[in-house]
């Protein structure tokens, strides 16, 4: 006899195993099924198998305000054994010259950092930012909190309120419209658009000019898991297996079963049938959940288009080279900037607006463009990440997926890029060159490799124009975390309000499950459209 569940979730990443938590919580019998011999997905910390006792994050490093996020406080993260470390100087950015733009956790020392290059664009970021904190909180961070609205819907309620036109007002513009009218400093520019257009939507599109103050106004500031990202998928698991949840390693599921036009379980690879009373939610890509998993005659023809439509970054594919070393770097900066010794993410190799344009024509051309890299050193905040004495350092840079036409064409040219990549980061740390004891590179189409979901390498799991945003994502009739066809959810990345380690898809998807199962959440935030309506 098949075994039954309530639920099935499909894939152990963060956005998996929140909903397993919550379904559990609410008294749901539930199973996640994973690929991969761990559980966590982009939450992954490997143990050197060369040099024992270093540990690297080969995928997520830099967590957004994981301790600001609803299921973190109310999946109890710390009593499973979180811990969130936020290093004060945040972030800086390294100038050819030697100079450094950076942010704090303290907005009055980033104003001053940003005063030294341009006190007129200081003064803008100040206005920006008192501006936005409101909207920030009365709009976007419920937004991002909830089930998304109709567009008509939002635009409607939006109109209604003076913060919800002023961010109706910004959006139109292209986050770089925003940023050439708004500021003048080249290196504040090109900083500010790093985080926006580099990291999340393309930063043409007008409809996305609020990105940038929002960036300015949020408290959410980055952070990183002590013992490494992988420690924090570990509490989450352990919340899940509280909840009565179980996680299944190993294992493929090959098909949805689908009976009387509702699905009601899944096959495996193993050839096992696993029934669930009530859903399978997806945390996989449409092309997965879709196009793989979903028989054709189950799909009617608009939404297969739509799924084989579904569209992926693509400037967010990263080439990874991670370092062993014998003391941290030292910047040449720090000269000048001694604060810089104790710095989180360091940013190099950019230095003007016209960088990024050039970038995109680089990706879609299948070449690697001069390279903007970023990184950090995780055991100057973590003794707990190397041996004794010992640290890790790493480097990010985007680079094409398709590397000359070809993905494949990496496995011929990762060794030798990571290595031009070293010497390019010892140019602005030189005590690289002897603290070096080893490194191995990790290129966009070996991220596929290990999470197939992010397809093309693509760490966001799905591009944020091209429609999928919002009440749309990933596409029309699949929005909202539901599916056509009853008992099939959708809870990953590919979900509102995106990629990278939010967790909010799965919270989301969480209340929506929950509210069609008429089960109680009594941790479930107000209805948007009210909380819209009372501004
Ligand atoms: C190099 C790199 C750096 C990154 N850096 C950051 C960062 O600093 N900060 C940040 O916030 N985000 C970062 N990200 C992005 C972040 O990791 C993802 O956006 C996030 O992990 C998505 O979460 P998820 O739970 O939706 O999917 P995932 O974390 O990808 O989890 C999906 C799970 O499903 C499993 N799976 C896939 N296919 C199947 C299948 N067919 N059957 C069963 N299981 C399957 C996978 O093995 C995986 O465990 C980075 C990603 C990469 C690759």
């Amino acid at each position: 006899m098949a075994a039954t569940y309530d639920a099935i979730i499909l894939g152990a990443g963060h956005n998996g195993l929140i909903l397993a938590a919550y379904l559990g919580k609410a008294g749901l019998k539930v199973l996640v099924l994973e690929r991969k011999a761990v559980a966590g997905g982009g939450l992954s910390t490997l143990e050197d198998p060369g040099h024992p006792g270093f540990l690297h994050n080969t995928h997520a490093f830099f967590l957004r305000a994981i301790t600001a996020m609803p299921w973190y406080r109310d999946l109890e993260l710390e009593r499973h054994g979180a811990e969130l470390i936020e290093p004060e100087l945040n972030v800086v950015l390294l100038t050819r010259e030697g100079r450094a733009l950076e942010w704090w956790t303290d907005f009055p020392r980033t104003y001053e950092s940003f005063a030294r290059f341009s006190r007129r664009d200081a003064d803008a970021l100040r206005r920006w930012h008192d501006e936005f904190v409101p909207i920030v909180e009365g709009v976007l961070r419920p937004e991002a909190e909830a089930p998304p609205l109709p567009p008509e819907e939002r635009r409607a309620l939006l109109t209604r309120s003076a913060r919800g036109r002023r961010l109706l007002e910004v959006s139109a513009l292209s986050p770089l419209d925003f940023v050439q009218r708004e500021f003048e400093h080249p290196t504040i520019q090109a900083g500010l658009l790093f985080f926006n257009g580099l990291r999340e939507v393309d930063l043409r599109l007008s409809g996305f000019g609020h990105h940038i103050p929002a960036l300015l106004a949020s408290p959410a500031k980055a952070q990183m898991a002590q013992g490494g990202s992988a420690a924090l998928a570990r509490a989450l698991e352990a919340a899940v297996r509280e909840a009565g949840g179980e996680i299944r390693t190993m294992a493929t599921p090959t098909r949805l079963l689908v009976e009387n036009g509702r699905v009601v379980g899944v096959e495996l690879s193993a050839g096992e049938d696993l029934r669930a009373r009530h859903l399978v939610a997806s945390s996989l890509n449409p092309h997965q959940t879709f196009l793989e998993l979903l028989d054709a005659a189950f799909l009617p023809p608009l939404l297969r288009d739509r799924a084989a439509a579904f569209a992926y970054n693509l400037v967010a594919p990263l080439f990874a080279l991670n370092a062993m070393l014998t003391e941290p770097p030292r910047y040449a900066a720090a000269t000048h900037h001694p604060e810089l010794d104790r710095a989180f993410m360091v940013i190099m190799g950019l230095e003007h607006l016209d960088q990024f344009p050039a970038m995109i024509r680089h990706h879609e051309q299948g070449t690697v463009p001069p390279p903007i890299m970023w990184g950090a050193c995780p055991t100057l905040f973590d003794a707990s990440q190397a041996p004794p004495g010992r640290h890790t350092a790493f480097m990010w840079e985007k680079a094409p997926y398709r590397l000359h036409g070809d993905a494949a064409n990496w496995d011929a040219a990762r060794d030798e890029h990571g290595r031009a990549l070293l010497r390019l980061w010892q140019a602005h740390a030189p005590n690289l060159a002897d603290a070096l004891i080893d490194s191995f590179a990790r290129s966009p189409l070996d991220v596929e490799r290990s999470l197939p979901n992010m397809r093309e390498g693509d760490l966001l799991v799905g591009a944020f124009d091209h429609g999928q945003v919002g009440y749309h994502r990933p596409f029309a009739g699949a929005g909202q975390y539901r599916t056509h066809l009853p008992g099939l959810y959708l809870c990953g990345a590919s979900s509102h309000p995106g990629g990278n380690v939010t967790g909010l898809p799965a919270y989301n998807a969480a209340q929506v499950v929950l509210s069609d199962l008429s089960l109680a959440a009594d941790w479930r935030p107000a209805p948007l459209a009210e909380r819209l309506g009372r501004l």
